[in-house]
Parts: structure tokens; C-alpha cells; sequence
């Protein structure tokens, strides 16, 4: 049994791509068909056009923290030990934004429009969660 005390993702039939691709150390979207738009978080109608044509793309990794907070107070035990943290939205290359947790850096020192890139973290044997460090 694991020890990672955190909440895990429970895929569904419009993420578990997503989920498979970060096990194999891939940040994986879909992209429509129609309007070319790489949309996070994966759903079956684009928000741009409402188009459901779309392939999954492995996109680079790259990106930029549009925002970000540093959580100073514990409010799930997993956390413990771990305050304070970071979580910011990541403006990814290709341009959707996703929201995730900054690792590899004082939070002291994030500051808005940084260079950051994607990192797997294998929680458990199953899961393996998107995060990002400087770049
Ligand atoms: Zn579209």
C-alpha cells in the first residue's frame, strides 16, 4: 500500500489520456480538429468553437507561471511538513493554462512570467503528477 498521503486523480473517460501520457513522463492535450486550439483541462467539445474533432499532442513542456499563491496554512494532512508551498497556473508554450505546483524553488523567490518546465512526480506506482520547475 502507498504511503502518499495527498489526493490522487481519478480519471474519466475525457482525462485518462492525460493521466497515461504523464505516467510516461509526457504532458499530453488535446488539440481540436477544427481550430487548431490546445485546451486544458481535456473535455469533448472545444471552448474556442465547439468543435469535437481533436487528437491528443504531446506538447514541450515549456512554459511560464501566469499566477501563483504560497499556502501558509494546512488545509489537508497530506501537506504536512511540506508549508509553505506553491501553487501557481502555468501558461504552457503551446497556450492553455494548467494549474500545478511548483517545485525546486524557495517560494520566496517565484515571481510572475518566470521560464518553467514540466517534471513528473511518481506519487505511487500508478500515478505520476505534472509539476513544474524553473526552467
Ligand atoms: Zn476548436
Amino acid at each position: 500500500m502507498s504511503s502518499y498521503l495527498k489526493p490522487l486523480p481519478v480519471p474519466s473517460p475525457e482525462t485518462e489520456p492525460f493521466w497515461r501520457a504523464a505516467r510516461a513522463h509526457h504532458l499530453s492535450l488535446p488539440k481540436c480538429g477544427d481550430c487548431a486550439m490546445v485546451r486544458f483541462p481535456p473535455s469533448g467539445h472545444c471552448p474556442a468553437c465547439g468543435g469535437t474533432a481533436h487528437e491528443w499532442v504531446d506538447l514541450s513542456g515549456a512554459g511560464k507561471v501566469f499566477s501563483f499563491v504560497v499556502y501558509h496554512r494546512l488545509y489537508h494532512k497530506g501537506w504536512e511538513g511540506e508549508l509553505p508551498y506553491v501553487v501557481a497556473v502555468i501558461e504552457l508554450a503551446e497556450g492553455p493554462r494548467i494549474l500545478s505546483t511548483l517545485t525546486g524553488i524557495a517560494p520566496g523567490d517565484v515571481v510572475c512570467d518566470m521560464a518553467v518546465k514540466v517534471v513528473f512526480d511518481d506519487v505511487t506506482q500508478d500515478v505520476s503528477l505534472p509539476k513544474f520547475a524553473p526552467a
